[in-house]
């Protein structure tokens, strides 16, 4: 058994790798975003055991953006089962960026390749059941609230429409996607659900209990309550191993070894089977849009716990 990790040790990981901000950027093409600060850094991890450890500025919110593609597509299979939903998008990695147009005109019909990248996660969203987007919302903030056992959560409106008014690629992707009937109904409306969805905010203590949910195969560790179907948690997980790190997701797989996903607000949530759930926050980006600080603080604890699952 390994040494017992203190809130010490992981705040001396963290000003080992604080420097490493400085080589990295915020995302700015959320005009919001762009005011984040780089240099701010948290850590929570969430044990089987219950046990929580964290250290940095985990009390800072942040939005989830990518990482709600996760929560979303789970939502969406709960809502309409496997067949209806992957007859829709597809199970492989796409190694383009995740907000590349370029896929979907290759292959007809016109199927987003996977659920991670934003041409897949639009129609996750559209297929969230609900009228309206806020009733979509309101329902992905229900499972979220279910699992990190925190009511208050809700998302930034600010960021939402800064989001909404400047989602230009977004926008194309899904009235290319209307044109070939991949989706149907109001394209603002699916943009409207998709940005206030990726606007959710957290901090790092919950996206580590929501990591635990899913290494514990969809239950809570606190209560017992299955929150999530054993499979769907699966499925879940598999998608942020192939997937989750946009086109970084072979070298994470190489280097840490975990499923997690990554979010260009900086965060990174991870989840492993036997050892719990990780919430990293570093707003400070690679060219990818992966946290450069993320990337180093995941790798420091795959070593020192031997989490990788390969
Ligand atoms: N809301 C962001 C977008 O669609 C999410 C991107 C991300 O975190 O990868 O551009």
């Amino acid at each position: 058994m390994k040494r017992k990790l203190t809130a010490n040790e992981l705040e001396g990981w963290l000003d080992n790798v604080r420097p490493f901000a400085r080589d990295g950027k915020v995302a700015d093409y959320i005009p919001v975003l762009g005011r984040q600060d780089p240099e701010e850094l948290a850590v929570a991890i969430y044990f089987m055991n219950g046990e929580v450890v964290h250290a940095g500025q985990s009390d800072t919110c942040f939005t989830l953006q990518s990482i709600s593609k996760v929560i979303a597509l789970a939502l969406a299979l709960l809502d309409n089962g496997e067949e209806y939903v992957f007859n829709r998008v597809g199970m492989e990695p796409s190694g383009d960026p995740f907000h590349s147009i370029y896929r979907l005109e290759q292959h007809r019909p016109s199927k987003p390749l996977n659920p991670m990248i934003n041409a897949g996660a639009l129609v996750v969203s559209h297929m969230i059941h609900g009228e309206t987007p806020e009733e979509k919302v309101g329902r992905l903030l229900s499972l979220i609230h279910d699992m990190t056992a925190d009511h208050s959560i809700v998302y930034n409106k600010e960021v939402a429409s800064s989001e909404f008014e400047t989602a230009f690629l977004n926008r194309a992707l899904l009235f290319y996607m209307k044109q070939h009937k991949v989706v149907t109904g109001s394209v603002e409306e699916t943009l409207d659900a998709y940005t206030k969805q990726c606007s959710i905010e957290v901090n790092v203590k919950h996206l580590a209990r929501i990591g635990a949910i899913f290494a514990n195969e969809g239950k809570d560790l606190e209560t017992g309550r299955r929150i999530l179907p054993r499979h769907l948690a699966r499925i879940c997980k598999t998608f942020m191993v192939t997937c989750g790190m946009y086109d970084a997701s072979g070298s994470f797989a190489i280097k840490v070894g975990i499923p997690a996903k990554s979010g260009v607000s900086g965060a990174v949530l991870g989840s492993v089977n036997g050892f719990g759930g990780i919430g990293v926050y570093g707003p400070s980006l690679d060219e990818k849009g992966n946290s450069v600080v993320g990337l180093k603080l995941l790798e420091i604890l795959s070593n020192r716990y031997d989490l990788s699952i390969f």
